[in-house]
């Protein structure tokens, strides 16, 4: 469980029964609503999008407004915003509901506009948002002018729901209700973290996600400091790991 193959798998079985639909298009019969959270792992989202259109399939990218592990603004995030869109999937935004009183309807309301309307100025977004640490209470039952909330009770209630969330092998247990039921909607979150070409546990998937990131900021680090070439020790520009 969780490598692409695994999830390709997943996927191929659902779309036998149902169609891979955007949040925008409601129905609780006959649709997937395919959905993934961006908390960590934004290096990992083109690998999951490129299964998905291996299999023609469509599904909705989430990315975190004021998450700590990526910018979203960053000149590589945009670049994977539309190259997501080229490949015809869609982009939506997940708010950190950590930031706002999340009891209080009108403030949540108030934040995710502000939000949706700022970064819509600068990416190609779909009118659809989801949450982190989310008040489902509150939130299951806002409504938001011209934005589709993941969290509404017409996801959850109205159709099934599943999700890897904590790394948890949801498979068996949605195979179950398909023997039950293949006709009702089904929302499915599934966040890029876990997956990769090989099997990790909660620990190692972390670690990887750590080292890929060492790698990636070095790379950074080093360009950065190119214009400063002739100042600094060669050894910088060779193996950093030589510098003690
Ligand atoms: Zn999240």
């Amino acid at each position: 469980m969780f490598t692409f193959k695994d999830y390709s798998e997943i996927l191929s079985k659902l779309k036998e029964l149902f169609e891979f639909s955007s949040f925008t298009e409601f129905s609780d019969k006959g649709k997937v609503y395919l959905r993934h959270d961006i908390d960590v792992f934004i290096e990992n989202t083109l690998m999951l999008a490129k299964v998905e259109n291996e299999l023609n399939i469509k599904s909705t990218y989430m990315f975190m407004t004021e998450g700590e592990f990526y910018n979203i603004l960053s000149r590589s995030s945009e670049k994977l915003i539309t190259t997501l869109k080229d490949m015809g999937h869609y982009v939506g935004l997940h708010l950190d509901m950590r930031f706002v009183d999340n009891s209080d309807a009108l403030q949540t309301k108030d934040y995710i506009m502000r939000s949706f309307e700022f970064f819509s100025k600068y990416l190609p977004l779909d009118p659809v948002v989801s949450f982190h640490r989310p008040n489902v209470k509150v939130l299951k039952d806002l409504e938001l002018p011209g934005i589709v909330n993941v969290y509404h009770r017409r996801f959850f209630e109205g159709i099934r729901y599943f999700s890897d969330s904590k790394m948890r092998n949801f498979v068996p247990q949605l195979l179950e209700s398909l023997k039950n039921d293949d006709k009702t909607s089904i929302q499915l979150l599934v966040h890029p973290l876990w997956w990769d070409h090989v099997e990790y546990n909660i620990l190692t998937s972390v670690d990887r996600y750590l080292e890929m990131k060492k790698q990636f900021l070095r790379r950074n680090f080093r360009e950065e400091m190119n214009v400063f070439k002739d100042l600094i020790d060669s050894r910088f520009f060779g193996d950093m790991e030589e510098i003690k």
